[in-house]
Formats: structure tokens, C-alpha cells, sequence
């Protein structure tokens, strides 16, 4: 029986072509590899991750404890901000605290004295061309960059984590980024144990010079004699994820449209906050598309698409790259129907893991 729409459909097949490569790149550079959990935290598949990475990172109390609960292995804490509330709670969930500035290192270096600590540091270059999105933006919040000032809390502290890559797949550009934060910190960096590269660094895709990435991850961790961390998010799922959707109306109003079971607002709300189009594969043939979510939002448009044949109710689409950023970012607007979660096994078979009802929905809010 095939499943009803919507559904996100995790493909375990092409999420294992991912988890080799990070496992070869372990192997190689000898760098660990934890899990950026705000960019996907869909736990049913952690078990199956988890012997081809390192554990998890996080962003927050409630990010740190899935880490923990549900993935187990390494479990880093970061985050923006703690309260005072939450930091005992985040020390007991954490193997290694990295505190985004040193008011925050000061003011809970004790309360964190039993697990590792460190501090984020914030080069001031990064590999991001949309401001939204850039940790090195002018006036940023994320990390320090006054190397007086982070010397002088060197004595709590034992490492550092970096992240200033976003969506880089050019290894020349990670290369020279990593160079400027050699120039910049490195004193700071033959001082440490362990150092973070954070996430961003899209060494999964195709056509990766993974081997030159790993040298020169060995090199770097060789040079100040530390542990080297990577933080994938993106690279972690990339592909592996459809968002699986049925026509529910076709139009013709100067161009064709398709309205489908689902939205973007709702369903893949990445998309339109950086104004990308969904991914959608062939995308070839004479019928030109525009595909529209449910949603009473005018411009809830996943994009448009050529196909085949003419579009009728009740075919379906299916999307590309439904994980990163966008099962996590899911939310009720409009009451459009949650897409379940299904998880397609190694052997073609599919099950569904998580269905959402109107119980759900009622529970959102009160
Ligand atoms: C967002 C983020 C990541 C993951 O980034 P990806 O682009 O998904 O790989 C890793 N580390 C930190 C500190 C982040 O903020």
C-alpha cells in the first residue's frame, strides 16, 4: 500500500553514501565528526549514523539532551547564550561546554568545571556571501576574535571552536579561510587540545577533493597538536531526503500551476527564507509548472518545473533534500497536514516512524 502524502522519506541508501565518506575522512585526518543537530535532529535514524560519526553537537539545553539521549557518544554543548537556569541541566547532558563569549566562560566556568570547556572564536572571514547567514558579519554576536583578551582566559579553557564555512564545497576557499585563521590564531591554537572547525563544509558532495581535505586536516591537527573536530550538518544528510507531495488542483492563470498537499512555508520554510526554489528531479519534458503549496500565503511556490506530461490530480512530486534545515524548521502554519516521517531500509522497504494527527496540532498551541 503506498503511503499517504505528505511524507518526508529519509532514504537510508543515500544517507550511507554520506556516512562512508565521513567515516573515510575519520579515518584519514584523523579529525572526529559530530553531528550539528539544528540542522537535522531526526532521531530514528541516529542508531544507523551512529557508528560512522563521533556524536553530537548542539545549540541548546533541549538540542544537547536529544544529542545525549538519542545518539549518545560525544555530546558537545554550545550555544549563543546560557540562562542560569538551564546551565546545570546542559552540564549534565555534555562531555565538552564551548562558550560563545567570556562573560559567558566567567560567569559559568565553575558550574562546568567537571566537563572540558571551551570558548568560539570568530575569525572575522567566512566563506558566506548571504548575510543572514554569516557568523563573520559586521557587529556579529558569534565568538571572540581579541586574541589579548581570549589569552587571558586561557586557563579555563582547552580548546576552541571555529565556524565561519557555510554551504562551502570549494576546498580552495576552506583551504585559505583555514590559512587567515592559522595567521590570526595561531598562538592561540598551539596552546589548545582540541579545536573545532565547525560545520558548512560541504565535503560530501560529489567531486570533493576529500583526500587533499583530510591531508590537510591532518596537517593543521599535526602542526598545533590537536584534536580536530568537524561539526557537519549539511554534509551529514545532503540528499538523502525527499519531501513526498500529491497534486491536489491544477490551474492555468497566464502560466500553469499545480497546487500540492503540502507547503513551503510549512514544510521546507529554508527554501524561502533564502529565496531558493525546491529541488526537483528530472525536471525535464515540454509541460512547464509553477508548483504552489496549500497555504493561503500568495507566494507559497516550492518553484517551477518542466515535466514530462501534463500535471493531473493525484500525481505525485516528490522533492529533493528534505532534511537539512527543514525537518527541524516544520511548523503548523495555516494547520497545513504534517508530513510523517518514514525511513526507506537498506533492503528498498519503507516504514513510516511518525505520523502527526490534529492532537498534535491542538497540543502546538493553547
Ligand atoms: C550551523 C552550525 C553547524 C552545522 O552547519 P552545516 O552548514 O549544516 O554543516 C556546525 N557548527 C556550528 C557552530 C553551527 O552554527
Amino acid at each position: 500500500m503506498q503511503l499517504e502524502t505528505p511524507y518526508y522519506l529519509i532514504d537510508k541508501a543515500r544517507l550511507l553514501r554520506n556516512m562512508e565518506k565521513i567515516a573515510h575522512v575519520r579515518e584519514r585526518s584523523g579529525a572526529k565528526a559530530l553531528l550539528a543537530l539544528k540542522c537535522f535532529a531526526t532521531w530514528s535514524v541516529f542508531d544507523f549514523m551512529h557508528e560512522y560519526m563521533d556524536g553530537t553537537t548542539s545549540s541548546s539545553l533541549n538540542e544537547v539532551r536529544l544529542g545525549h539521549e538519542r545518539f549518545g557518544k560525544e555530546t558537545h554543548a554550545y550555544s549563543v547564550a546560557y540562562a542560569d537556569y538551564e546551565i546545570d541541566e546542559v552540564v549534565g547532558h555534555a562531555d565538552k561546554i564551548i562558550f560563545n563569549s567570556i562573560s559567558q566562560l566567567e560567569r559559568f566556568a565553575d558550574k562546568a568545571s567537571g566537563i572540558v570547556r571551551g570558548l568560539r572564536l570568530n575569525p572575522q572571514v567566512s566563506s558566506s556571501s548571504f548575510d543572514l547567514a554569516d557568523p563573520a558579519r559586521p557587529f556579529s554576536r558569534l565568538g571572540e576574535w581579541d586574541v589579548a583578551k581570549v589569552e587571558k582566559a586561557m586557563d579555563r579553557i582547552s580548546g576552541f571552536m571555529i565556524h565561519n564555512n557555510c554551504e562551502n564545497g570549494d576546498f580552495g576557499l576552506f583551504d585559505r579561510l583555514l590559512g587567515e585563521i592559522e595567521e590570526r590564531f595561531g598562538a592561540l591554537l598551539s596552546r589548545a587540545d582540541w579545536v573545532s572547525l565547525g560545520g558548512g563544509i560541504h565535503f560530501t558532495g560529489e567531486n570533493y577533493p576529500l583526500d587533499a581535505f583530510c591531508d590537510r586536516l591532518k596537517g593543521f591537527s599535526d602542526k598545533y597538536d590537536v584534536q580536530v573536530y568537524l561539526e557537519p550538518g549539511e554534509a551529514s544528510i545532503t540528499r538523502s531526503t525527499t519531501l513526498e507531495t500529491t497534486v491536489l488542483d491544477t490551474l492555468y492563470n497566464g502560466k500553469h500551476l499545480a497546487i500540492v498537499d503540502s507547503s513551503i512555508e510549512a514544510h521546507m520554510l529554508d527554501l524561502l527564507i533564502y529565496r531558493e526554489n525546491a529541488k526537483m528531479f528530472a525536471n525535464a519534458g515540454p509541460h512547464r509548472y509553477m508548483v504552489c503549496g496549500k497555504s493561503c500565503l500568495a507566494g507559497d511556490i516550492f518553484g517551477e518545473f518542466d515535466f514530462e506530461r501534463e500535471l493531473k490530480v493525484g500525481d505525485r512530486i516528490s522533492f529533493q533534500d528534505a532534511a537539512g534545515y527543514t525537518m527541524v524548521k516544520k511548523n503548523w502554519f495555516n494547520g497545513v497536514k504534517m508530513p510523517a516521517i518514514a525511513i526507506k531500509e537498506l533492503d528498498g522497504s519503507i516504514r513510516t516512524v511518525r505520523e502527526f494527527t490534529y492532537a498534535d496540532y491542538e497540543q502546538s498551541l493553547s
